[in-house]
């Protein structure tokens, strides 16, 4: 077990997101306008283009990756939470092209909304802050 909290639900959100908006500041935005500190998310709809990376576990860097087309959200999914006192929004994303075939990976921005659908969790007694993790390179729950 490497740590876990135990968290209330708090408020449930049903957003639209702005068509044009970039996907990844478009939630940040809506959460910190709202003050959630702690969430879940889940988003389908559809973008114009997109901008992802993958994290090389060897290298300890994301390496970035754009597709200028159309495709559709099969599957965002993520959390909020803190980093050095700032919301951050983790997110993980599966896109389909035209033709079926699939891309996906960590959110980046760049990702242009055509029109997305987002449920957003508020969570509660819990607080999801984030810190180095030398062994993995990435900023990980405290818990
Ligand atoms: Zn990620």
């Amino acid at each position: 077990m490497e740590g876990f909290a135990e968290a209330s639900l708090g408020r449930l959100f049903v957003v639209r997101l702005p068509h044009g908006g970039d996907l990844l500041e478009s939630i940040k935005g809506f959460a910190v306008e709202r003050g959630v500190e702690a969430g879940v998310l889940w988003v389908i709809g559809a973008v114009r283009k997109a901008s992802i990376s993958f994290y090389d576990q060897a290298e300890k860097s994301y390496v970035k990756q754009s597709f200028e087309e159309p495709m559709e959200i099969l599957a965002c999914t993520g959390n909020i939470g803190r980093l050095k006192g700032e919301t951050l929004v983790h997110a993980h994303i599966t896109l389909a092209k035209r033709n079926g075939e699939t891309v996906g990976g960590h959110l980046e921005e760049g990702t242009t909304i055509f029109s997305a659908e987002m449920f957003l969790l508020e969570l509660k007694k819990v607080a999801l802050n984030r810190e180095y993790d030398e062994t993995t390179g990435l900023n990980l729950f405290r818990l």
